[in-house]
């Protein structure tokens, strides 16, 4: 009897890997064609200082206008382009594409403004991308500060040397870094003491468990306590309720990021906010 439940196990086992590997070569064969025929378009999300509602900045995320599917979500497809060769391509058409955004809009203002855009860690120690952002930032003679590198992964912590190297670097052009999700990692306080981080993004999870049922909310204001000590800019992200909202501000954590403030728009959307740069309060 267990026997064969077992069998049937490593079938069904069997079964998903190899319509997990399918779908991995279809999502690489389509990806190709959609760099091709501009079908990768950045969404962009208001990053808004909370005590005067005010936007600093936008954060970049990715979206794949698919011809036959509609709008595909980075989850479906991010990791397994980053699995493979193509995600160079991707990244450096994105990369192109972002600058130029943002140098049309620092046109549109006087006001700082920055984009962040998310590269994941394994990419980011790819000394090649970091020539690329110090080309383009070059090139379109981007106000230091301005664009911003979210990264999240473990491998910064594996190269810490090359890590440290890098932002060295980008630091030097005026590029800032931030660390995305933290709290999730199991060595985030670690990243911390070993890079030189200009921003810190408290991951949606801990903002979620902010709720009525429990006004004490110690991690997130041991974060913000951090974040202070270490004069490092702290961002709250997935900011869903105005009881979220009250709360990180009561516990004076200075910006933030999430649906109840604004949601990802397109980039025409938020070239309106351009110009007008606070979101309306109720
Ligand atoms: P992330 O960098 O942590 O981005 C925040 C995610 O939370 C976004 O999901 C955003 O739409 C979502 N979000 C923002 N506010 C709220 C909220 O109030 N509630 C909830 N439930 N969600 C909220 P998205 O766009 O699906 O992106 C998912 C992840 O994909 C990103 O997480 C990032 O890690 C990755 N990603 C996005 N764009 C790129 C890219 O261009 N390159 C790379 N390598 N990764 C990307
Ligand atoms: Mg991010
Ligand atoms: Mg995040
Ligand atoms: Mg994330």
């Amino acid at each position: 009897h267990a026997k064969s439940k077992g069998k049937n196990n490593i079938q069904v086992y069997e079964t998903t890997l190899h319509h997990a590997v399918v779908y991995a070569r279809q999502v690489l064969r389509e990806l190709e064609i959609a760099l091709s025929e501009d079908q990768l378009e950045f969404h962009f999300q208001p990053i808004v200082a909370l005590n005067t509602r005010e936007i600093v900045g936008f954060e970049a995320l990715i979206r794949w206008k698919h011809p036959t599917r509609g709008l595909i979500y980075p989850d479906e497809f991010i990791e397994i382009a980053e699995q493979n060769d193509l995600v160079r391509a991707i990244d450096s058409q994105l990369l192109k594409r972002v600058a130029k955004t943002l140098s049309n809009w620092q046109a549109l203002t006087n006001t700082p403004l920055y984009i962040s855009v998310n590269i994941s860690a394994k990419r980011f120690i790819d000394s090649q991308l970091v020539n690329e952002i110090e080309q383009v930032f070059k090139q379109h003679r981007l106000v230091p500060g301005s664009l911003l590198i979210e990264v999240t992964e473990h491998a910064l912590i594996k190269n810490i040397g090359k890590a440290r190297l890098l932002f060295h670097q980008l630091r030097s052009i005026g590029v800032k870094i931030s660390l995305d999700d933290f709290g999730t990692g199991y060595s985030s306080l670690s990243y911390l003491n070993q890079l030189p981080f200009d921003i810190i993004k408290i991951d949606r999870s801990f903002v979620t468990s902010i709720n009525k049922r429990k006004l004490n909310h110690p991690i997130i204001n041991t974060i913000v306590v951090l974040a202070k000590t270490l004069d490092i800019e702290l961002v709250a992200e997935g900011i869903e309720s105005k009881l979220q909202l009250e709360i990180l501000q009561q516990m004076d954590c200075q910006y933030g990021q999430g649906y109840y403030l604004a949601k990802p728009m397109s980039e025409h959307e938020a070239e309106k906010l351009v110009t007008n740069r606070s979101l309306k309060s109720e």
